[in-house]
């Protein structure tokens, strides 16, 4: 990189050490013109996308949104709020290492559903209905069919 001093394409390391828990690496370089030395940080880039809905238009990654959203579907259920977090911050984790400047809505709610899945059957068929918006019911009860099998829900009104 040039010097800041004289502009100098030339300038070399002299000193690299990884600093801020290891999460920075700090470069101490030395001009080859006139000598200076100056130093330069570097740290990995992990932007979160931004989301693509439905109507195409992008809005940037709302947390909060992500978040309350989770904790509507986990309504009256028995999961911690650490549960949640932790759900939270592997769905954040997903998103950055796609390295993809935009993400659809769908995308990330597939994520959602993956970690509620996980955690609580009857929160993952609640957002799955809402978000995925079944074909039709037969599709739904599937899906319902299909986790009855790994663990008794009970999630359907008396009657249907
Ligand atoms: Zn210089």
């Amino acid at each position: 990189m040039r010097c800041p001093f004289c502009n100098a394409a030339e300038t070399k390391v002299i000193d690299s050490r990884l600093v801020s828990e290891g999460n920075q690496i700090r470069r101490r370089r030395e001009c080859l013109g006139c000598a200076e030395r100056f130093t330069t940080y570097e740290v990995a880039e992990l932007l979160m996308p931004r989301i693509i809905k439905s109507n195409n238009l992008p809005e940037p990654f709302n947390e909060t949104k992500l978040r309350n959203g989770i904790l509507k579907a986990l309504e009256k259920r028995p999961v911690s709020m650490e549960t949640v977090d932790a759900a939270v911050n592997q769905i954040k984790h997903e998103l950055q290492s796609m390295g993809e400047r935009e993400v659809p809505a769908l995308q990330l709610g597939e994520l959602v559903m993956e970690q509620l899945k996980r955690i609580d059957h009857v929160a993952y068929v609640r957002f799955a209905s809402v978000y995925r918006s079944f074909q039709d019911l037969e599709e739904f009860r599937q899906e319902i069919d299909k986790l009855s099998r790994e663990q008794v829900v009970d999630i359907l009104p008396k009657g249907s």
